[in-house]
């Protein structure tokens, strides 16, 4: 465990501080934004593959849900921490607000390392989680979604348990289903196709040609493979590195995504991908490049190498990849950054899509998702630059006025506050 690591819910306390002094925010509406609303620790035992009985931690957290029942992802990862889960859980608010869908921010997380796990194992965990958190989640309530680690046939698995405790089918209580169970068109790379979107709005305002441009991908999971297939497929980006967690791969001639994406399968890594050097993270994320996709984790952009990104503009695939300190910078030295929660809330986006075809029991065709989520993220993302350029703040200070502003007014009008 990496212990002098800055810890991502002071960092995500630290961020809205800023926003509220410029906001003026009311001291009793600011003091309630900083902490979650509630919040459930869980312990979970679960038989395993060799008859021994593991018992797991994990947690969910439901930080504001103001603006409607609280929503957000459930990761299972070997690192994870409550003060994590908090932080992604705020983040979660202000996603949903600045994307202005009709939902609160939440969060969940298991420390487990699923790469170990069996399949019968990770079905039993959960299933073990949902009975925990069975009594707080629901689609008035509280609605889990696939994060890093977690897959659609988990969403199943809990949707499943879930059913059975009340007696009925409720698909609408988890997103980022598979589509034979209520699933929706486009969610697979909905948080790429978001980002990628709000990328193209950005080479508008900013004048860059992105045809053709260079890329960099950080991270090649869900939100980073498809930032690549869809950053060449959409706007004709050349990637010319990406990584995963056992290191990174770098050709100037451009990574095809097809034979990446087969090599990875096959092999569980990008490394060793033939034809291309291998580079190291951090020597990927100071590449000169037009276009750099933290698509990982938290904390890969701090003060330490914010001074050496040679991108133009940084897309934020990822949750919390870049600190405070590396904000501004990445703003003094002329990067242009789409800030996370604007920038990957395209996940998000089709999951309430999601949701509210579950509840009509009627589903759309994926051009009719491309398109809603198409407008959601070139609206969010015009209203953060306009902020950003009316009162000369950084891009993500930006997408906390436009978002802390939205949440408080709801926390006044229902007069909590
Ligand atoms: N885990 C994704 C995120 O961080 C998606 C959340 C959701 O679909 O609810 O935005």
């Amino acid at each position: 465990m990496e212990t002098n690591k800055p810890n991502p819910f002071e960092i995500a306390q630290r961020q809205l501080d800023e926003a509220a002094a410029i906001l003026k925010l009311d001291p009793a509406v600011h003091e309630l934004l900083r902490w979650p609303i509630r919040e459930l620790h869980v312990s979970l035992p679960v038989k395993m593959d060799d008859g021994t009985t593991k018992v797991f931690h994990g947690f969910r957290v439901q930080y504001n849900d103001a603006r409607g029942p609280t929503k957000g992802g459930l990761r299972f990862h070997p690192d994870e921490t409550i003060d994590t889960v908090r932080a992604l859980a705020a983040w979660m608010t202000w996603k949903t607000a600045v994307v202005d869908i009709p939902l609160g921010g939440g969060k969940g997380g298991i420390i487990c390392n699923p790469k170990e796990m069996s399949a019968g194992e990770l079905e039993r965990l959960c299933r073990a989680y949902v009975r925990q958190v069975g009594r707080i989640i629901g689609l008035e309530k509280d609605v889990p979604a696939p994060d890093v680690y977690t897959t659609p046939q988990m969403m199943a698995w809990m949707m499943d348990e879930f059913s059975f405790m009340q007696g009925y089918n409720e698909f609408g209580v988890i997103t980022g289903k598979p589509l034979a169970l209520g699933g929706s068109a486009g969610r697979g790379d909905a948080t790429a196709r978001g980002g990628i979107y709000t990328l193209r709005e950005a080479g508008k305002v900013l004048g860059i040609d992105l045809k053709g441009a260079t890329a960099a991908v950080q991270g090649y999971g869900n939100a980073g493979s498809f930032g690549q297939s869809l950053g060449e497929e959409l706007l004709g980006l050349k990637t010319v590195a990406v990584s995963d967690s056992r290191g990174g791969i770098y050709s100037s001639k451009g990574l095809d995504y097809k034979q990446v994406m087969a090599f990875k399968r096959e092999t569980g890594s990008v490394v060793g991908f033939p034809g291309a050097d291998t580079i190291t993270n951090e020597e990927l994320l100071e590449l000169d490049v037009t276009v750099l996709m933290p698509s990982a984790l938290e904390n890969v952009i701090t003060e330490a190498n914010a001074d050496k990104i040679r991108a133009k503009i940084t897309v934020e695939l990822a949750n919390g990849p870049t600190t405070p300190e590396a904000d501004h910078i990445l703003h003094d030295r002329g990067v242009y950054v789409i800030p996370d929660f604007l920038c990957n809330a395209g996940g998000v986006t089709v999951s309430y899509f999601e949701m509210v075809q579950n509840a009509y029991d009627y589903y759309w065709d994926e051009e009719l998702v491309h398109e809603r989520l198409d407008r959601k993220m070139t609206t969010a993302f015009h209203a953060v630059h306009k902020m950003a350029t009316e009162r000369n703040v950084h891009n993500r200070l930006a997408a906390y006025l436009v978002a802390v502003n939205r949440v408080a007014e709801a926390v006044r009008l229902r007069g909590w506050a």
